[in-house]
């Protein structure tokens, strides 16, 4: 799994714009400038470091002009190669320009990114950010159900008449003898891959799975009782429902599925795969809570650095942070983990720790 940074453009027109879209494919950019770092266009210093010149995309109009992505491909400040997010992949980004039939800005609208380029002679780092950029569109093929064909790079998109003329990022894949179709060749492989991946998890989950009174098992067809006498095909043939709590491998099956049968009989636990669960297992209580209270109010940020996390707990994503301690308006408030309470911000960007701010 990908470990994508979430620091939305909140500044950013586009974002502001918010024109919603479901993605109907992915368009691959590279830069066209000599800074694979992901600093020089994502605002998250704590990720990715400090833009000593402040010329990210986390402003109205980058370098004057009208536009954004969904997200980077770059160097953090650990130089690890990752994928940074600045925009919700369900609202229209302003990326590819238009063609002489449209713009896959928005109709039909595809989710865009770019892959920060360096010099455009290193191999090594070549070959990782676009062994990341494959990974990613496989994620997103994935969760969007976006067909492999309708991933195009710039270039492409230019020809198919839906994106301004420009040479990305074939120009730079050129170097190194490759194409947007091996590029693409790429993405189905890791696809297929990870669906043999998880088809063998899903088995080692179920057999590994603990059996517990008033789960509903199945039986092996090789299996034998307790006691070593052979099970007969009727049982075999039924699912069981587990009558103990276990001792070690000693498991009691005693009425069948539709509860006709009941044979209080003793198995080994190896025999048996669990069909259903009796209860789902209790899991933390995590989830947070809304509280009355009488937002809207305004608030100024005491933190230096303080961050917005999608949900209202430090158990939800960091989608970015505050850094000017200024003054934003709270529009709902809830219980959650890592603080007193949480706060939602208006913009919408997502909710903060309320320690750190004070009413005014
Ligand atoms: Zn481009």
């Amino acid at each position: 799994m990908l470990n994508i940074i979430k620091a939305y453009a909140v500044k950013n027109l586009c974002y502001i714009a918010a024109q919603k879209m479901t993605p109907q494919g992915i368009v691959v950019h590279s830069t066209g400038a000599n800074n694979p770092n992901l600093k020089r266009y994502v605002d998250a210093v704590d990720e990715v470091g400090v833009n000593q010149y402040g010329n990210h995309w986390n402003t109205a109009t980058p370098g004057g002009r009208k536009v954004c992505v969904h997200a980077f491909i770059g160097y953090d400040k650990n130089k690890q190669i990752r994928v940074a997010e600045i925009l919700p992949l369900n609202i229209c980004c302003w990326g590819v320009g238009k063609g002489k039939k449209g713009s896959y800005n928005t109709g039909p609208a595809y989710i865009q990114f770019e892959i920060c380029e360096d010099g455009l002679n290193d191999k090594t780092y070549y070959q990782k950010a676009f062994a990341v950029a494959a990974e990613y569109c496989a994620q997103l093929c994935r969760e969007h159900n976006i067909s492999i064909d309708n991933i195009v790079g710039h270039c492409e998109a230019y020809k198919k008449g839906f994106g301004s003329n420009h040479g990305d990022p074939e120009h730079w894949m050129k170097k190194f003898g490759e194409t947007m179709d091996d590029f693409r060749k790429r993405v189905s492989e890791i696809l297929k891959t990870n669906e043999g991946k998880k088809e063998n998890k899903e088995e080692t989950v179920t057999v590994n799975a603990s059996i517990e009174k008033g789960d509903l098992v199945s039986i092996a067809s090789n299996a034998t009782y307790y006691n070593g006498k052979s099970v007969p095909s009727w049982v075999k043939n039924q699912n069981w429902y587990v009558s103990n709590t276990p001792s070690g491998d000693r498991v009691v099956i005693d009425k069948n599925e539709n509860g006709t049968n009941s044979i209080c009989s003793p198995i080994h636990k190896k025999y048996l795969t669990v069909v259903k669960k009796a209860k789902v297992s209790a899991t933390a209580n995590t989830e947070s809570k809304p509280v009355v209270s009488d937002c809207p109010y305004r608030v100024k940020i005491t933190a230096d650095c303080l961050y917005i996390r999608k949900g209202a707990g430090t158990n939800t994503a960091k989608v970015g942070s505050i850094t000017d301690k200024g003054v934003y308006t709270i529009v709902e408030e809830k219980t959650g983990v890592g603080a007193t309470k949480w706060g939602k911000l208006k913009s919408g960007a997502g909710w903060i720790s309320l320690d750190y701010v004070r009413k005014i």
